[in-house]
């Protein structure tokens, strides 16, 4: 039997992490899609250092697919992840219905600019809209002390950061680490898509993104992202969405502001859209 309490609904969510702050606790959430790694397991890790009681909610979140992605088909295991988050510091799971998070009639959208602009969205004009509207959802929904996301989705927490800014959420946003294969591949649960070979060729990407992160300082940026796209390519992706060095913070071009910068890379195998990032020189 399961020692983890699961939630299906927002009220008894709710009601559990207000119970919680009653007695003085501080609460923190993982937002999670399931089909879970170490990746997410490290998060969980993370934010049980800053709280006392960790939720990780596991939620397919329907507004961030556009019709043509993989929504009907993203991996949904729930009892090997269950199963996984007991052997964490997960106290409850918050698994909710698609009915329960968007009832019949449901009409709200979030629209954003600034980090949400550019690069994923290039490609996914639906895709920060529907991740926004579904953190502001989870938490306002639990009003948990803490929310942990992973730089391995880079912009989207620089997304969640500027919302939770501009929308004065009183959340504290965490960032964890990324967390690596042997061979550098970031983890992923799309890499479950991976045949064989496809598999070998993904670890480059990690490689290729050290060069463009490493690049001597000065050096020409375009060139540098013009050479990590040939050297995917000549890895066998068969698409680069990009390739890039961008302001670590607003995700622009780099200018005389800029404090800190960032390499990102997103490139295909298939229909695989494999992400990865670091800090950039
Ligand atoms: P997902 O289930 O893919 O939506 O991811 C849920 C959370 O886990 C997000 O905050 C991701 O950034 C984070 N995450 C995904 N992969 C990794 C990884 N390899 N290392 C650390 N965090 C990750």
């Amino acid at each position: 039997m399961s020692s983890l309490g699961i939630y299906r609904c927002i009220d008894d969510m709710r009601a559990q992490v207000a119970a919680w702050k009653a007695e003085g606790l501080r609460v923190g959430l993982v937002p999670t899609m399931g089909a879970l790694h170490a990746g997410h397991l490290s998060l969980v890790e993370a934010i049980s250092q800053n709280v006392d009681k960790v939720i990780v909610s596991i939620f397919v979140n329907p507004a961030q697919f556009a019709a043509h992605e993989d929504l009907s088909t993203y991996p949904r295991q729930e009892a090997a992840d269950l199963a996984a988050l007991e052997t964490t510091q997960t106290d409850a799971v918050f698994a909710p219905t698609a009915q329960e998070m968007y009832p019949d009639g449901f009409a709200t959208a979030i629209a954003m600019d600034g980090p949400a602009l550019g690069l994923e969205s290039e490609e996914r004009p639906h895709f920060f809209g529907g991740v926004a509207l579904i953190v502001l959802k989870l938490l306002t929904q639990t009003q948990t002390d803490v929310a942990i996301f992973g730089e391995k989705d880079y912009q989207q927490l620089m997304v969640i950061r500027r919302m939770v800014a501009d929308l004065n959420l009183p959340v504290e946003i965490m960032a964890g680490e990324i967390m690596r294969e042997a061979d550098g591949l970031a983890m992923s649960s799309r890499n479950v898509y991976l045949n064989a070979e496809q598999r070998k060729i993904a670890a480059q990407l990690h490689v290729i993104l050290g060069q463009l992160a490493n690049h001597p300082a000065g050096a020409d940026i375009i060139k540098a992202e013009a050479e990590a796209k040939q050297a995917l390519l000549e890895a066998g992706f068969t698409k680069v969405d990009y390739a890039c060095i961008r302001d670590a913070e607003t995700l622009g071009v780099p200018n005389a502001n800029t404090r800190a910068r960032r390499a990102l890379i997103v490139a295909r195998l298939g229909d695989t859209r494999l992400l990865d990032n670091r800090p950039a020189s």
